[in-house]
């Protein structure tokens, strides 16, 4: 089994989720006392977040290159980047790393095509559902990614940094994510990307009308199908 190596901490409440995903799908997939071989290396979530509101990317860029090489130094066979929105800076983050990287909007379209479906709402953060490094990716996969309107994106936005990244789970904002979900399917998204990795505490096959793509769990998925290779 190959080390799979994470660079989390954005947000911390998503690493946790990545770790007990990939711990149950090797459990599932190898049975016995069977767990992953992993490095984890999770960053103070605040000092990241700064960088990005005051829009100081390259320096973002810069903390995830270094970390990355660290990972691969200590022994990671592959890297995954625990969250969308720093996918921003992939480029920059394996600049000299030589270990494979699994794109997380690469896994997550494949898993789309795989279903036959072209059309997917996305709900991520403001960064990842408004600039174009990633719905660009998307596109380049032959889908027609469409994402919320105004109100919709900033609501979106507001419930990621304010709640879920603080592990904060409310009924309103379940409630919220819903009736934006409904009003992406109502204007023709033919399926949901939860393009953000805290998404899914609130929204999952369970409340959403169409096929749900949970980018979290593609994204473990598809680590794990490296790893096991
Ligand atoms: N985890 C989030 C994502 O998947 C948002 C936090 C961040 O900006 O990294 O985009």
């Amino acid at each position: 089994m190959k080390t799979i190596g994470i660079l989390g901490g954005m947000s911390a409440a998503s690493t946790q989720i990545y770790y007990r995903e990939l711990c149950a799908l090797t459990r599932t997939r190898l049975g016995g006392l069977h767990s992953p071989e992993l490095l984890i290396r999770s960053l103070d979530f605040a000092a990241i977040e700064a960088l990005q509101m005051n829009g100081q990317w390259e320096e973002a860029g810069a903390v995830l290159n270094r970390e990355a090489k660290a990972l691969e130094q200590g022994g990671a066979d592959v890297l995954i980047l625990a969250t969308n929105t720093m996918h921003k800076l992939a480029e920059q983050m394996m600049a000299g790393v030589s270990i494979p990287f699994i794109h997380i909007a690469d896994a997550t379209a494949k898993a789309i095509i795989a279903r036959g479906l072209k059309t997917p709402g996305l709900m991520a953060t403001a960064f990842t559902m408004e600039q174009t490094f990633y719905t660009e990716r998307l596109v380049d996969h032959g889908l027609e990614p469409m994402v919320p309107a105004d109100a919709d994106r900033a609501e979106t936005h507001r419930i990621i940094y304010e709640e879920l990244c603080k592990d904060i789970v409310t009924d309103p904002s379940r409630q919220a994510y819903e009736a934006i979900a409904q009003r992406l399917v109502a204007e023709g998204a033919d399926s949901l990307i939860l393009g953000c990795t805290e998404v899914g505490m609130l929204l999952n096959q369970q409340n959403v009308e169409v096929p749900v793509f949970d980018t979290t769990l593609i994204h473990c998925e598809t680590a794990l199908d490296f790893a096991l290779a």
